[in-house]
């Protein structure tokens, strides 16, 4: 059975506990970060924590444990649980106070509820990658505060039942006319030699992946611009993709039933894809 970890131990996963009172649970006052493994090491660390500390600040929560620490919790699990290829989900809320109140309880007195555990995946051999995926289109009506990663995924989650019920794999969310991001995920659209995507700002999260593959894009001499796009100029682009921890970047061959360039993943997206894995791979610690 696979261990996990909850305030300091080490536990079988049918047997960790978290309070009812837990404001995760009560109120969904929590961050999270999902760290991918490749090769038994984990993927960009240094960046999921940076995020995981600026998402704690700018909600006032105190940082559990100390950066060396979390490395050392997620490495641990990580070979507790023989991850090879899979990832760490990790969950930090403002804990169990004594009662549900809306104002903050005193960081003193009600330490933050710390969760971690693993789970196994092929990423690299992915069907949706060789296929590439369906999104369909949604309205954005999330909170202002994307930027940070709370567990508010309600309406992620109704946007996947969405694509699904429409037979696509994925939505794309569009406020006042242009693309925000996935569901789960940073959303792109290639013109030529240029990939576009929407610049950084509190209406999305500020991808791990993203930077990552924008930087790999520019070392390759491709051309990056950072501005927003409409659904019908992602209909007419040459290729669509999305990129997260999970899925690396992950071509998208259709928009609301419109096909994309050839309705085949893309070349650019294929060798992004390339790239980033072969990149991570060296630089997992
Ligand atoms: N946007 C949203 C809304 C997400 O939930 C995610 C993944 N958690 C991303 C973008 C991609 O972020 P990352 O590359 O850090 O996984």
């Amino acid at each position: 059975m696979n261990t996990v970890y909850v305030n300091g131990e080490y536990v079988p996963q049918s047997d960790a506990r978290v309070s009812v009172y837990d404001r995760g649970f009560l109120m969904a006052d929590g961050v999270y970060e999902v760290t991918s493994v490749l090769d038994g090491k984990l993927v960009d660390f240094d960046g999921h924590v940076k995020r995981l500390w600026r998402s704690l600040s700018e909600l006032d929560m105190a940082a559990p444990v100390t950066e060396d620490e979390l490395l050392e919790i997620h490495r641990r699990l990580v070979e507790l649980n023989n991850i090879e290829e899979g990832g760490v989900y990790l969950q930090v809320t403002r804990g169990a106070a004594p009662e549900r109140d809306f104002a903050f309880p005193n960081p003193d007195e009600v330490p933050s509820t710390l969760v971690l555990f693993t789970f196994a995946k092929n990423l690299v051999g992915s069907p949706a990658a060789d296929k590439g995926i369906k999104v369909i289109s949604i309205e954005d009506i999330r909170w202002g505060r994307r930027d940070i990663k709370t567990v508010q995924l309600l309406y992620p989650s109704m946007g996947k039942m969405l694509a699904k019920k429409a037979g696509a794999d994925d939505a794309w969310m569009v406020e006042d006319g242009f693309v925000t991001e996935g569901t789960s995920n940073n959303a792109y659209i290639v013109k030529g030699n240029k990939i576009i995507t929407r610049g950084l700002s509190n209406d999305i999260l500020h991808g791990i992946t993203r930077a990552a593959v924008l930087r790999f894009a520019q070392e390759a001499q491709m051309e990056v611009e950072e501005r927003n796009f409409t659904i019908e100029e992602a209909q007419q682009a040459d290729e669509a993709f999305i990129t997260s921890a999970t899925t690396f970047v992950q071509p998208v061959v259709a928009i609301d039933e419109a096909q994309i360039g050839d309705g085949v993943p893309g070349k650019v997206a294929r060798r992004l894809r390339e790239i980033y894995i072969e990149e991570s791979r060296k630089a997992a610690i």
